[in-house]
């Protein structure tokens, strides 16, 4: 497993420091062998390949996405899928 994409920078700012895992439920590693290459990551919007884990975030992007997303959730009311 290389790691050369995903520590080095954040993926949002290019901020080097203070990397974190990003909260993104968007897991791009899990589209391995799909052709659809970069693309915007749903939680994020940040830059994503499909096959690499989603690219490590700066601690202030990361809490920035958090809240976003949980501030998005409350929003749409998103709770256990009613299909
Ligand atoms: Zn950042
Ligand atoms: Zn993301």
């Amino acid at each position: 497993m290389t790691d050369q994409i995903g520590k080095g920078l954040c993926a949002f700012c290019y901020d080097e420091r203070d990397l974190v895992e990003p909260p993104c439920e968007e897991k791009p590693e899990k589209l391995l062998g799909q052709p659809i290459g970069m693309y915007h990551c749903k939680d994020c919007g940040s830059m994503v390949l499909a096959g690499l884990p989603h690219p490590w975030l700066c601690r202030r992007c990361a809490d920035r996405v958090s809240s976003e997303m949980k501030e998005w959730k409350e929003k749409n009311n998103v709770g256990p899928k009613s299909e």
